[in-house]
């Protein structure tokens, strides 16, 4: 009979996922972290950093819109974005499906999760690495941010991994300091903050980091069924009070002048404005008032 080949994901030592291999992709050993891309007989494509899901070709999408869509929509006026991580092309794609976005620029400090997703995640990332409005740099998150001129971005999406190992440096104090420095007076910034029920000392430690630059903060929901163990947060920061609260009717004209609406398989106005509406268990972990 044949062996089923299985993949345990790595990110909780005591419970986890683990999906059934059809043919592996690529296995290579970076500078900075395992990267192996996979066919899946479920997800189709999956691809792992250090043996934890970051991707899967299945449910991308809810990740993407909402990592990509919630902070520019909230904004209403973004021109100017900075993508931090999300090596795989995937927020770039839906930053530049905007057609109010001038400017997007992308600092992935792997080149390899890059070029190993250009290669077999093809359609994640699609014709955005070849867009005029894009600037792809291969480099870490924390220089970028240090160098960049004040008032230089209207929204900062931070698409990294968990904060640890490389991607520690983009939830820490000089982070934050200098993402404020760079944003202009009605900027925001949007962090992956990881799975509440599971990892609630992500989203608690680096709300409390956000609060010290940003006298506004909270979180928005997604439901991304690869990343385990519930909804998923995207910790969110702004210098102007009400982007967590945007009505719906404001959300699906900005869409449409984006040329957002209908494109989408699980943003929509509505959704958005709920995405905001937490759970005690979920809100018990921001700071309070
Ligand atoms: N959506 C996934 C999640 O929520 O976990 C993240 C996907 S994306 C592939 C994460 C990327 O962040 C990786 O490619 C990693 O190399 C990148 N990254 C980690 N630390 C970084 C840093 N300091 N500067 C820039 N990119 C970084």
């Amino acid at each position: 009979m044949a062996t089923d080949t299985w993949v345990n994901e790595t990110l909780y030592p005591a419970w986890g996922q683990r999906f059934r291999i059809r043919r592996e992709l690529a296995r290579v050993r970076s500078d900075f972290q395992d990267i192996m891309i996979f066919e899946s007989e479920s997800h189709g494509r999956v691809m792992l950093l250090d043996g934890v899901v970051q991707i899967t070709e299945a449910d991308e999408f809810v990740y993407q819109e909402m990592i990509a869509h919630v902070p520019l929509l909230a904004h209403g006026a973004a021109s100017r974005v900075l993508i931090i991580g999300a090596g795989d092309g995937g927020v770039l794609r839906r930053v530049l499906q905007h057609r109010t976005v001038a400017r997007a620029v992308m600092v992935e400090i792997d080149g390899e999760v890059i070029r190993l997703s250009r290669q077999f995640l093809p359609g994640i990332g699609g014709e955005a690495w070849t867009d005029a409005r894009a600037e792809v740099i291969v480099g870490d998150g924390i220089d970028y941010v240090r160098r960049a001129p004040a008032g230089a971005f209207d929204v900062i999406i931070v698409d990294s991994t968990d904060p640890v190992g490389v991607g520690e440096v983009l939830f820490t104090d000089a982070f934050y300091a200098d993402a404020a420095r760079i944003l202009t007076a009605d900027g925001l910034i949007v962090n992956q903050c990881g799975v509440p029920f599971m990892q609630g000392d992500e989203l608690r430690d680096t709300s409390l980091r956000r609060a010290r630059f940003f006298p506004h903060v909270g979180a928005c929901l997604a439901a991304v069924p690869t990343y385990v163990g519930g909804f998923m947060t995207l910790g969110f920061a702004a210098r102007r009070p009400g982007l967590d609260a945007v009505p719906v009717d404001t959300l699906r004209a900005r869409a449409e002048a984006a040329g957002i609406l209908g494109t989408t398989e699980y943003w929509t106005p509505e959704l958005h404005w709920a995405a905001f509406q937490l759970p005690p268990c979920i809100a018990r972990l921001l700071p309070r008032g």
